[in-house]
């Protein structure tokens, strides 16, 4: 990465227009595309030439990296441009810190409980870990996935009868885990460390983005989901998530894959999201399947192998055709 402070603000120039160095001499002020004022001398996103942290005064918008923004309002070449000289490394590194300008704000470092187990090695003579591991084989996961995905056991009071399955950054550094309870009707059934999902990728470990990606709301989702599945870990991607930011960065071609019940509703609004940002966009039919995480692998891959593509036009005559079907019933 060798670029000079007036190499980047010629950069910044190149795809905003004109910019002004702020009174703190380290943000360059640009007029923000999202907002788009009618007075072009109006310059409300600052961008920190340093490490690229975006912030608009206006509508809000924030991000680690000019990625998203390049990638909507600019050309193919500046992207390219972008990546190859000035895209900070890893924005998102867990333990880095992380600050929006104006706001300081620390990427906590995430533990596992003390007394974290892995299942595979954990004694079968506690009921709970034989508990556990009866609830993930009713699941459909074997003993490699136990390893694969290093799911484990505690008997912390908040975390026990629950498996976790732990995540890992990039570089292998623990990022965040989610703790499943086995028992029904335990509350909350999902549980995990109390920190800022934004800027975690759940897993970017196993994460290949020169490949498509399938997204999908769980991490037992993406168990079923194949080698390059992401958890959006809920089933809305945020634009300042890492992983919206990482898939942009990248133009990692997606496949979505919400539980069958977000097939009307968050499904499309998702492929639009992407869409607007030129991603390329399949859609897995998960209507019949009802969520992925209950499913089996090969079911998963045939529905994969049936996605189609998502367009606007689709996209326009499905709602259409929801419309006309709203009318006829009333
Ligand atoms: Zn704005």
């Amino acid at each position: 990465m060798v670029w000079t402070t007036s190499d980047k603000v010629d950069f910044i120039q190149r795809v905003f227009g004109s910019g002004k160095l702020a009174h703190n001499g380290r943000d360059v002020a640009v007029r923000c595309p999202i907002c788009d004022p009618k007075d072009k001398t109006k310059k409300k996103l600052a961008i920190r030439v340093s490490d690229d942290f975006t912030h608009c005064w206006v509508c809000g918008f924030k991000s680690r990296t000019l990625a998203p923004l390049i990638r909507k309002y600019g050309t193919q070449s500046l992207m390219l441009e972008y990546r190859e000289r000035f895209m900070p490394e890893d924005p998102y590194a867990s333990g880095s810190r992380c600050r929006f300008i104006g706001i300081e704000e620390e990427v906590r470092a995430v533990r596992l409980p003390t007394d974290f187990k892995l299942l595979v090695l954990a004694s079968d003579v506690d009921p709970d870990v034989r508990a556990t591991r009866r609830y993930l084989t009713s699941r459909g996961l074997t003993e490699d996935d136990l390893w694969f995905y290093k799911i484990g056991v505690s008997n912390e009071f908040r975390w026990r009868r629950r498996a976790i399955v732990p995540s890992f950054n990039a570089s292998g550094a623990l990022n965040f885990f989610v703790a499943r309870a086995i028992d029904k009707d335990r509350k909350p059934k999902y549980d995990n460390p109390d920190v800022d999902r934004v800027p975690i990728i759940f897993n970017e470990l196993n994460v290949d983005w020169t490949k498509r990606v399938v997204l999908c709301e769980g991490a037992f989702d993406a168990f079923k989901c194949g080698d390059n599945a992401v958890p959006m870990l809920g089933s809305d991607l945020n634009e300042q998530s890492a992983l919206f930011n990482s898939i942009v960065a990248h133009g990692t071609p997606v496949a979505i894959a919400l539980d069958g019940d977000m097939w009307d509703t968050k499904t499309p609004r998702l492929a639009s999201k992407l869409a607007e940002y030129d991603i390329h966009v399949d859609i897995v039919d998960t209507r019949r399947l009802g969520d992925p995480g209950s499913v089996n692998k090969e079911e998963f891959k045939r529905a994969l192998e049936n996605a189609t593509e998502f367009t606007w036009l689709g996209s326009f005559l499905t709602k259409l055709n929801r419309a006309s079907r709203t009318k006829m019933r009333v």
